[in-house]
């Protein structure tokens, strides 16, 4: 199982950074948050997407699904989604919520998710949605991905998880969990309210741990890291590292 970083930044990412760097990886520049797993399933198109998928070595023409966490302007860029599909022979699929609007966007063909169910969106991969604290009005949800017989929970954006969320979790003992880690190593930030603090991460994973969701095995990274509310790649690794999770980077490919 491949799941590739396209993107590992908040909406604050810095444009001066990505003229500086604009056909590379580079661990202190994050772009928009997105990512791609086994080479088809992208998840979310923000505004750097398409870069991304060029640097990363990825063809756009290759990705069939397009699942959406959530329709904030750092993951959802409609001009580049109409980009990625077209000239295919088959529509490329966009997974979203089932209340969400979207624009019409040419060579796309709109799948409404309802929250708890589960979907065969391809062969291989099988995803259910679960509900998220992230502003409502983006009709957020977190995905848990049944992939090649591995399970996977991307839950970017939002805060904390929410009860319901946390019991379709029980005993899914993941393979890999990416919880969103927009705040950086300190209490008293307003983000709370939709994003994750690392303070709260720490507190999260030993309770996860207690209903059998995540356990010894499970692969933990934090993305979605504010620009401007964390140090270095290298000084944010460090410190999560000691509470037993990794950091996230664009251009990053894990396989488990
Ligand atoms: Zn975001
Ligand atoms: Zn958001």
């Amino acid at each position: 199982m491949k799941l590739c970083f396209l993107g590992t930044g908040a909406a604050d990412y810095s444009r001066e950074l990505l003229e500086t760097v604009p056909d590379r990886f580079a661990p202190d520049i994050r772009r928009c948050s997105a990512a791609i797993l086994g080479g088809k399933y992208l998840i979310d198109a923000g505004p750097h997407v398409l870069d991304s998928l060029r640097i990363a070595g990825y063809p756009a023409g290759a990705v069939t699904d397009l699942l959406m966490t959530h329709l904030h302007k750092d993951h959802f860029n409609p001009e580049n989604i109409g980009t990625l599909a077209a000239g295919r022979e088959q529509p490329l699929r966009i997974w979203v919520r089932e209340d969400a609007e979207l624009p019409e966007i040419q060579g796309t063909e709109i799948r409404r998710m309802k929250l708890y169910e589960r979907y065969q969106v391809g062969s291989d991969l099988a995803v259910t949605g679960l509900p998220a604290n992230h502003g409502q009005g983006t009709r957020p949800q977190h995905f848990l991905m049944e992939y090649a017989g591995r399970k996977i929970y991307y839950a970017l954006d939002g805060a904390w998880i929410l009860n319901g969320a946390f019991n379709a979790l029980k005993e899914a003992h993941l393979d890999l969990l990416i919880l969103d880690g927009t705040c950086g190593d300190y209490i008293g930030d307003f983000r709370l309210a939709e994003h994750n603090s690392i303070p709260m991460i720490r507190m999260m994973l030993p309770s996860f741990a207690t209903t059998g969701a995540i356990d010894d095995h499970t692969v933990i990274y934090i993305s979605h890291l504010a620009r401007t509310l964390h140090k270095s790649h290298a000084e944010t690794s460090a410190i999560c590292e000691a509470s037993g999770f990794h950091v996230a980077r664009d251009g990053l490919t894990i396989e488990v």
